[in-house]
């Protein structure tokens, strides 16, 4: 075969464009119509991410997603300074939040932190925990250990299935303070505008492993066992509680609703959101953590963070960061 030399390639190029151009009507460069019913439908898949911890193995489970219509939410900061917020993150309101729980394997205990929101925000809002344990080969009797960071809806909703126990072998670690609030018979119809389905939703997810003897309420800092210390961090609840998991000189801390929204509460740290129980209790329990998290350089996991919410908190020319951990999908890491 005999090669075109460059003045004849670059002139065979050119005449093929002019007769493209000459020979094709303008309307065929219109994206090609596509019947809906030939469009593959399928839903991002598959929710689980590995992380390994020293001798531990961490994985963070999608609970699912739910938009959040930050305007009517966020307080502490005007409309149009959160838009800008969002703009810079290429995003708009309402924004998608993450639910995410993380399972800890420690090789003689199987943890779970936070269970996801369940059924309670309906078909298609969240609830998909079970599911992505029984992808990684676990089943919910196998899971020993609870922790909770708090009594909101999308962190124990996932703890009862058809009103029975979920997790009918765990022992469920949470905040007395939390428990006294959200459990309290004098509460379940609202407090101070405060909603009543918190303490309704909260009353229901936590009865029956009341009844089973499997609630353990936590006061003040704990080792709870080997490795695993719960700190209190009240404001966003009262009784909001991180837990620090260390492993081999490796450390990871569950931070639990000290973050709803990346874009705007790491640049803006003071704004809160009306999830919040005591608005300046939250904010203030933030700018202690942050600025400890930042100096420290520790590892965190946030049920919030865009999924797998895994990564570092450092500090901006304005506010804080998010640095993602990095991404792992091979044999042996
Ligand atoms: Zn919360």
């Amino acid at each position: 075969m005999k090669l075109k030399n460059n003045y004849q390639s670059k002139l065979a190029i050119l005449i093929s464009t002019l007769f493209l151009q000459i020979i094709t009507p303008s309307f065929a460069i219109a994206e090609p119509v596509v019947e809906k019913e030939t469009l593959v439908k399928y839903q991002t898949q598959p929710g689980f991410y590995r992380y390994k911890l020293g001798n531990y193995e961490i994985t963070s489970l999608s609970d699912g997603s739910v938009p959040q219509d930050l305007h009517a939410l966020l307080k502490g900061g005007s409309q149009s300074e959160v838009d800008q917020l969002l703009t810079k993150a290429h995003l708009q309101s309402p924004v998608e939040a993450s639910i995410n729980a993380f399972l800890i394997n420690t090789g003689t205990k199987i943890i779970l932190v936070d269970t996801g929101a369940g059924g309670f925000f309906g078909p298609g809002y969240g609830g998909k925990l079970i599911e992505r344990l029984k992808n990684i080969g676990y089943v919910a009797d196998q899971v020993t250990d609870i922790l909770i960071t708090h009594v909101h809806t999308d962190h124990t909703g996932g703890l009862v299935k058809d009103g029975q126990a979920a997790f009918p072998n765990a022992t469920i670690y949470v905040g007395k303070a939390d428990l006294d609030f959200f459990l309290n018979v004098k509460n379940q119809n609202g407090v101070n505008g405060y909603d009543k389905a918190y303490f309704q939703q909260a009353t229901a997810a936590l009865t029956p492993y009341v009844k089973l003897g499997h609630i353990s309420p936590i006061s003040g800092s704990k080792l709870l066992f080997p490795g695993v210390n719960a700190m209190p961090t009240p404001g966003h609840t009262p009784g909001h509680y991180f837990y620090k998991v260390e492993s081999a000189g490796k450390s990871i801390t569950f931070i639990g609703d000290s973050i709803h929204v990346e874009s705007v509460q790491f640049p803006k740290p003071e704004i809160t959101i009306t999830y919040d129980v005591d608005q300046p209790a939250a904010a203030k329990q933030r700018a202690i953590q942050f600025e400890r998290i930042a100096k420290e350089g520790s590892l965190i996991a946030a049920p919030h963070l865009p999924y797998p919410g895994i990564g570092y908190i450092n500090q901006a020319t304005v506010g804080y960061k998010f640095i993602r951990t990095e991404y792992h999908d091979r044999e042996g890491i």
